[in-house]
């Protein structure tokens, strides 16, 4: 198959072949005559399978093609995309850009945790294709400013997240206000009853399309514990990234206290390291992300949600200096790595206080992880397991949480209420010269 067999307009592939994508992914091979014939779809796709994409180049394709209603004045918004946290926010609306380089068609980008002054004037503005994290968007709405009648594709992107950080009101509420007539898109790496619920009231006989989950990646990665005592993870990980002259590691840690600790531990090792978490300034993820991906910053470390969509190719290391708390995420984060054939590694340094989280994991990727203890750092047989804190901060040896301990639930007074950021500013909007001139009297 290839991209010119999906019915796409030749100004998208050209911008597709810019990226230097040749054929599309199964996940874009599927979607993307689906979202073309302009019928609702439910999609069972993670990060990494080439899934924005496969929304954003036919909604370009139908937009550019579909006149917008003569009678209306401005830029209506004419397809909104929900997702979860403001990194992946901005990275789609990235995504929406690059490949609608060459269609007259102005996207941006809004997300809480900055000014929404600037997000006003854009909204005022006007603007083809808005990307949003839901709390931020029902705030606009809330104000009156912003106009979602017009929108005729919605797009619901990793809804599983959403749902899981306490969304489905804001969901609701979003839904409450647009137009019944309406293309809808529903894209999610797992299919809970809560999931099913939400497609069932939204979606109108959806195409169905399922592609192979991460879990089938994890071959290509190669995996190894490291048995550790709880108090020597941090000597243990400055080791491995000496010995192996490891230049660039993503690091996972439980807590933002965590991922906070292990930067100044680092940096007085001369391992340069900074932290990309949710109660980091929208300017310090920013910068640790370019320096990170620029090859400046030899080690990110990370919380699950900080990370979530992050995508750097060919990330050749990472590490779980804490495991995860749900099984899952082991499987996203490890994702980081291994992409498009690359050879990845990842690592977890285990202690006796996550033996139990270890068997999760195992039996979700149905194989056994290798062990390998490292000479120096043999870990005590009598030690005891202690409870996890699974939070940074109040209460602590707390074990039951919903699924994203950074993420669940409402947001906490001051902080940002959907996850991190990054991008420059709050918002982008796209529009090139030549769109411009393109004579929508804007
Ligand atoms: P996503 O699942 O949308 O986060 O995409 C994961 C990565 O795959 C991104 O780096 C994309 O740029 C890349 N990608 C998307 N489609 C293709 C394709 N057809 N061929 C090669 N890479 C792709």
């Amino acid at each position: 198959m290839l991209f010119t067999e999906l019915g796409l307009s030749d100004a998208i592939l050209r911008a597709v072949t810019e990226k230097g994508y040749t054929t599309p992914t199964p996940i874009q091979a599927q979607a993307i005559p689906a979202v073309l014939a302009g019928g609702d779809l439910l999609a069972g796709a993670q990060t990494g399978t080439g899934k924005t994409a496969a929304f954003t180049l036919p909604i370009l394709h139908r937009l550019a093609s579909a006149a917008k209603n003569p009678n209306l004045q401005g830029t209506p918004i004419r397809t909104l995309i929900l997702t979860p946290t403001r990194e992946l926010a901005a990275q789609i609306e990235e995504s929406v850009r690059q490949y609608g380089k060459y269609v007259k068609l102005t996207s941006a980008v809004i997300f809480g945790g900055v000014g929404i002054n600037p997000q006003i004037k854009v909204l005022k503005h006007g603007v083809d294709i808005l990307v949003a994290t839901p709390g931020r968007l029902l705030d606009h709405m809330q104000q009156g400013t912003i106009n979602l009648n017009h929108v005729e594709i919605l797009v619901l992107d990793e809804a599983d997240r959403m749902l899981d950080m306490g969304f489905i009101k804001d969901i609701k509420r979003v839904l409450a206000v647009l137009p019944k007539k309406r293309q809808n898109l529903l894209f999610s790496a797992t299919f809970s009853e809560e999931i099913k619920t939400l497609a069932d009231g939204l979606l109108n006989a959806p195409a169905m399309i399922e592609v192979a989950r991460r879990n089938s990646t994890v071959e290509i990665i190669a995996q190894k514990v490291h048995p550790v005592d709880r108090d020597k993870k941090h000597p243990m990980l400055t080791h491995l990234i000496k010995t192996h002259q490891w230049s660039q590691v993503l690091v996972f840690t439980r807590t933002k206290h965590g991922a906070n600790k292990l930067v100044e531990q680092l940096e007085k090792d001369a391992i340069s390291a900074m932290a990309i978490h949710g109660n980091k300034s929208q300017s310090a993820r920013t910068k640790a992300l370019a320096e990170f991906k620029g090859g400046n910053l030899q080690v990110l470390v990370a919380t699950d949600i900080a990370a979530r969509g992050i995508d750097i190719d060919q990330l050749p290391h990472v590490v779980n200096y804490d495991l995860p708390n749900v099984a899952e995420d082991y499987v996203h984060r490890i994702g980081r790595t291994g992409r498009a054939g690359a050879a990845g590694e990842a690592v977890s340094l285990v202690c006796v206080d996550e033996f139990s989280l270890l068997k999760d994991i195992e039996k979700l990727i149905k194989r056994e992880l290798p062990r390998e203890i490292i000479d120096g750092f043999e870990p005590d047989p009598h030690a005891k397991a202690q409870p996890i804190q699974l939070r940074s901060g109040g209460g602590g040896g707390r074990n039951q949480q919903p699924r994203s301990s950074a993420g669940a639930g409402k947001p906490r007074s001051g902080a940002p209420r959907s996850g991190p950021a990054q991008a420059n500013g709050n918002v982008a909007v796209r529009s090139s010269a030549q769109h411009r001139s393109g004579g929508r009297g804007r």
